[in-house]
């Protein structure tokens, strides 16, 4: 089955108002790629400026707390996300699991904070260059996923693989090797949520670029992209955008 691809940036601890031009620049292109769901994840700070700069498009966060409200310094709520205007976020990326220290158990809590918030969740999974080396990957990512995925995706949820090893070192895996992990990942979702986990769309995040996305695209069930780098410029991520409206 063919989903219509979503690509999604992740701007982590980039962006001040003078980027916001780059947030136009993308809103205003992705209205004329209606083959393709754009969405950029911001700064939580910068969020409700860039959802004043371009109501509709797609704006989220890149992490929530699984708590409503309490004594979390620092932390962010699923209700604050909606308040400034998020209509997405990102849980459990790898750069949060590892400096954050966040288990399994967390990015499963937060997820579901998320969804039930009515927000709609990027939930990150992926393995270290050792654990692809020791050729585990698949089970080890697997394991993670089954662990972190919320009881109810909601229609709401989707999964981006992203190998971590392959997040800002310009390294992919082989072609074979994201068919084979996002073959996994399908069937696990599948087995957890029925026929709504055949609707779940999988990402692939890590390194992708203009020059690698059509043939990232290409591949079963790829079925978008979580972009870092690449997406903080309209003239480097549109061009991915485009290589997936292409498909
Ligand atoms: C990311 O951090 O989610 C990511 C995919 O980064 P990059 O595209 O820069 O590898």
């Amino acid at each position: 089955m063919t989903l219509k691809k979503l690509v999604a940036g992740n701007w982590k601890m980039h962006g001040v108002s003078a980027d916001l031009a780059e947030v136009s620049a993308i809103a205003e292109a992705a209205k004329e790629r209606l083959s393709v769901d754009v969405a950029l994840c911001l700064p939580a700070i910068l969020i409700e400026r860039a959802v004043r700069a371009v109501p509709g498009f797609t704006i989220g966060g890149q992490d929530v707390h699984f708590a409503p409200k309490g004594a979390h310094t620092g932390c962010v709520s699923a209700e604050m996300l909606v308040d400034a205007g998020a209509t997405l976020t990102i849980v459990g990326h790898s750069e949060r699991r590892d400096a954050q220290r966040e288990a399994d158990a967390d990015v499963k809590a937060k997820a579901e904070a998320a969804l039930a918030s009515g927000l709609s969740v990027i939930l990150c999974v992926g393995e270290s260059l050792h654990v692809r080396d020791s050729g585990s990957a698949v089970p080890t990512v697997d394991t993670q996923l089954a662990a972190s995925l919320p009881a109810d995706p909601h229609g709401a949820l989707a999964v981006a693989y992203e190998p971590i090893w392959a997040i800002g070192t310009g390294k992919i895996p082989s072609v074979d090797d994201i068919a084979e992990m996002h073959a996994a990942l399908r069937q696990r979702l599948i087995s957890t949520y029925g026929e709504a986990g055949a609707q779940v769309r999988i990402l692939y995040g890590g390194s992708v670029k203009a020059s690698n996305a059509a043939e990232i695209f290409a591949i079963r069930d790829v079925d978008g992209a979580l972009v870092g780098g690449a997406s903080l410029k309209a003239d480097d991520f549109l061009p991915i955008v485009d290589a997936a409206a292409r498909i």
